[in-house]
């Protein structure tokens, strides 16, 4: 019996055809075609000015922190329940990550514990929209506001999400987005900046691009770095940017499904509070708390049963390399959460057989 993935890409739409053409004329590297149109095209579905491509999501963030001037001597507010990368990429700019929990409605950042982390070093917040629900942005906003503070969004989980009837990656300063394989669209290995600022798009571009002057070869006037996307990356990119509508609405059905047969038996699933549009990156339960290691039991057991699975996060601030102290919250989702799968087509009849799994090993619990 053949693995349920957790995850997989869905290639079948001109993935193929656009590398091939990518290939055929020797647009191979860099610059080309694909990655001006996917720019263009990224930015509008975001509905801001300016979408910058990366190499990955990872530089994406590092090469945004850069371009806003953040470095050594500089803090940075994080959620504790976030991908590594979140709180790397500050570390990987110099500056120190402040972690702070999350909150039960929406399983991301607390606007309230993010106001009690900031000091007189605080430079920007880094809020991310977990699993594909937008944070509560209008709050943070306001911190930034009035503390003065950059909003940089990691919207990595997010692509279209909606906060407020606007897209994520245009509600704050900056944001940033991966394509890697198991994102809401891939180009492989890839990510972006996007923003409404001109500034900061045109620095971002120069620093991708070793910090070399735009109007002087080899004249560099910043320490930049090599963050630039392939030509062929971009057309797989802009080939799944056609499909995006058609991604979301199936990861839609996929949670709809699953909610269909799982919360009738005390399973909390993917938050979503008013105002918001979540684009369901994972769909995600939450275990009830019946028996502390409940979630691995079920993992376990289904991996048995050749479904794979993923726990949630691991708190950031329960691993010795980074630092801060543990936070309840965080602790609480990432013990209790397990992310189901979730990808483009996933049929009926396999989600029914996937819940009647996680079912049942409450069922051997509770007896
Ligand atoms: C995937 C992810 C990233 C990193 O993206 P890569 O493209 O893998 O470098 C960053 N932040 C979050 C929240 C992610 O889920």
């Amino acid at each position: 019996m053949s693995t349920v993935p957790i995850a997989k890409p869905s290639l079948i739409g001109h993935e193929m055809q656009y590398v091939v053409d990518a290939i055929s004329n020797n647009w191979i590297s860099s610059s080309g075609e694909y990655i001006t149109q996917l720019e263009h095209a990224f930015a509008n579905f975001c509905e801001t000015k300016h979408c910058i491509l990366t190499s990955n999501g990872t530089v994406a963030l590092h090469l945004a922190l850069v371009a806003l001037g953040i470095g050594a001597g500089d803090e940075v507010i994080i959620p504790d329940l976030t991908f590594a990368a979140t709180a790397n990429a500050v570390i990987l700019a110099g500056a120190k990550p402040v972690i702070v929990d999350a909150r039960l409605d929406d399983w991301c950042i607390d606007p309230k514990q993010i106001e009690l982390s900031i000091s007189s070093r605080t430079k920007a917040i880094i809020p991310v929209h977990l699993y594909g629900h937008p944070c509560d942005m209008s709050s943070i906003n306001a911190l930034a506001e009035k503390y003065k503070l950059k909003v940089i969004e990691d919207a990595a989980e997010a692509h279209g999400a909606r906060y407020q009837n606007r897209r994520v990656g245009g509600v704050s300063d900056c944001a940033t987005f991966s394509f890697y394989g198991n994102k809401i669209m891939t180009t492989g290995e890839g990510g972006c900046i996007t923003t409404n600022s001109d500034y900061l798009a045109q620095h971002a571009r120069m620093l991708r691009d070793h910090g070399m002057n735009r109007d002087q070869f080899y004249w560099h006037e910043h320490v930049g770095f090599n963050y630039r996307m392939t030509n062929m990356q971009a057309a797989i990119g802009l080939a799944q940017l056609e499909r995006i509508d058609e991604f979301i609405s199936d990861r839609k059905r996929i949670l709809d499904t699953y909610k269909y047969f799982l919360l009738p038996h005390g399973f909390i699933m993917n938050p979503m509070l008013k105002d918001v549009e979540p684009v369901n990156w994972m769909v995600s339960v939450l275990f009830p708390e019946v028996d502390v290691d409940v979630r691995d039991k079920a993992l376990l057991f289904l991996k048995q049963n050749h479904i794979e699975t993923r726990p949630f996060f691991n708190p950031l601030t329960t691993m010795p390399i980074y630092e801060g102290c543990h936070h309840p919250i965080s602790l609480y989702l990432s013990r209790y959460g397990l992310n189901l799968p979730t990808f483009y087509g996933l049929e009926e009849e396999v989600i029914a057989r996937i819940s009647r799994l996680v079912v049942s090993v409450l069922s051997r619990i509770t007896v």
